[in-house]
């Protein structure tokens, strides 16, 4: 399992329906922000695809620490929904350990 040790601010997508997605080297993920651990810093995550095309690929963060469950996704990435949300300005960034708290975006791309 890779482990990234405090991650520094990552990009989420504030989607309308969906909640917050994060976008991870072109894939997205879906939590529920539920909080889990003696601390209450433990999420999880799954591939947007989880349920459409049965991917298995997941994600857990202890606080800004990234674990890689599964990395392993049985489809191409969605960079082009990436792109799209960052030119509809819904893209942000933050770190793990601030989500759940107001977020704010200027409309401005993060990336081009
Ligand atoms: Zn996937």
């Amino acid at each position: 399992m890779q482990h990234v040790r405090n991650c520094g601010e990552q990009i989420f997508i504030i989607s309308r329906k969906g909640g917050t997605l994060l976008a991870i080297n072109d894939f997205i993920y879906r939590s529920n922000l539920k909080r889990f651990g003696v601390n209450s810093d433990k999420v999880y995550w799954e591939c947007i695809h989880n349920r459409s095309k049965k991917c298995r690929s997941r994600l857990k963060t202890i606080g800004d620490d990234l674990y890689v469950t599964n990395d392993v996704h049985n489809h191409a990435g969605d960079r082009q929904r990436i792109e799209l949300a960052n030119k509809s300005g819904i893209l942000i960034r933050k770190k793990f350990s601030a989500i759940g708290l107001p977020a704010y975006t200027n409309n401005k791309p993060i990336y081009q």
